[in-house]
């Protein structure tokens, strides 16, 4: 018998019931009062949820137009910014920015590691930068900034704005805009909500929206905060057509989200994670990050010497099982394993089973039920 496949990598993460059934659904017009009534819900419940005291956007479009659209509002040719690079997503924020003719400084960590707040802070105290770009966590190594303490430094240079991609932590780690002093946060469907790709979702606060306000018309269209805002304020309003059942989907995510609280989510995720990571730990899997810089939305894990990569994952997949390959220079070396959303306990006792049926079957024997008992010593405690 073929057995069902989970979808473990970071993103897009398993879609629960509750949540594919809206993607079922009839289609609406988007200017059904109905719809208009679910729309504005949805954005009104995300700006109360981070503590946005600007404007909330759901526009359809994957997490890397987010990171475009953060630039475009808050930059013009010619000025500086500071990219703060993790990984391979820190990363692709250069191109976005050097395209778009600004002067880009990249400061960077040891892959696993992040930089050090002090650092940071003698970089920004060098020269003035329009805006700095922090990937909350960098899906390439499983490393989370404290982006706290990074919003708490950043009162220091009010005129930088502070943008941060929480692609693959937000509704997983905890965020807060207010409480972080963050300008721009912005995330898409399919990672932590749990929901089909298909929307982004970027927090701008004031002082983001006053950065857009005093840079009059900007080259970009589709991505321009100015064509968006109205409809944000009034979902009556057309722009260009909403992804009507994508907004269902995030509406019945965002409900859970509230019914859970971000904080209890971010517990459970942290109390997973941490799990996750001990019972992977005791066969032989370590992560690639830090054990002071663990995300808790997913691991990195390196290979036991002798696991070959190709035919590890390939053995996953027969048996039932994403994962996502290694980027860069750990290609070959590691796997990606996602626990965010809206996956519990039993999704992952299933996935550490097939993990110690595959090491196995890859030559390096385990016995049966060891990560699968750590993993449940650990959530019992
Ligand atoms: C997945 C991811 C992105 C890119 O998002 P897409 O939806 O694939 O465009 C950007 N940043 C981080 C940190 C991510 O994990």
């Amino acid at each position: 018998m073929k057995t069902n496949t989970m979808v473990m990598i970071p993103g897009p993460t398993p879609v629960v019931r509750s949540i594919q059934d809206q993607m079922g659904r009839e289609i609406q017009a988007f200017g059904d009062p109905r719809f208009v009534k679910d729309y504005q819900g949805v954005i009104d419940d995300l700006q109360e949820l981070f503590a946005c005291d600007g404007t909330t956007f759901v526009v359809a479009g994957t997490g890397t137009l987010a990171m475009e659209m953060a630039i475009a509002n808050t930059t013009k040719k010619g000025d500086n910014v500071l990219i703060v690079s993790h990984g391979f997503f820190g990363d692709r924020f250069i191109e976005i920015c050097t395209r778009k003719g600004l002067n880009v400084d990249v400061i960077r960590s040891d892959w696993g590691k992040t930089v050090p707040l002090a650092d940071l802070e003698k970089k920004l105290s060098e020269k003035h930068y329009a805006a700095m770009t922090v990937s909350h966590v960098d899906t390439a190594t499983g490393a989370v900034a404290d982006i706290a303490a990074i919003g708490e430094m950043m009162k220091k240079f009010p005129d930088t704005i502070y943008i941060v991609d929480g692609v693959a932590a937000t509704a997983g780690e905890y965020e807060n805009l207010k409480e972080m002093n963050i300008d721009i946060l912005f995330t898409a469907s399919q990672k932590a909500f749990g929901v089909c790709p298909g929307l982004l979702i970027l927090w701008a606060n004031q002082k983001a929206l006053a950065r857009r306000a005093s840079l009059g018309t900007i080259p970009e269209y589709y991505v321009d905060f100015d064509k968006w805002t109205p409809v944000m304020k009034d979902a009556s309003k057309y722009f260009a057509t909403p992804a009507v059942n994508l907004v269902w989907a995030l509406q019945e995510s965002v409900r859970l989200v509230k019914e859970e609280g971000l904080k209890p989510r971010y517990e459970r995720h942290l109390k997973n994670a941490r799990a996750m990571q001990k019972a992977l730990e005791s066969v032989d899997l370590k992560p690639l990050a830090d054990p002071d810089h663990r995300a808790v939305t997913l691991s990195n894990l390196l290979y036991p010497e002798g696991v070959e990569d190709a035919k590890f994952r390939a053995a996953m997949l027969e048996e039932g099982v994403i994962v996502a390959g290694g980027l860069g220079a750990y290609a070959g070396k590691m796997f990606r394993l996602g626990h965010m959303g809206n996956i519990d306990i039993n999704d992952e006792v299933a996935v550490l089973g097939v993990i110690e049926r595959v090491l196995n079957q890859c030559g390096h024997p385990v016995p049966y039920g060891k990560a699968v008992g750590v993993y449940l010593e650990e959530m019992a405690k």
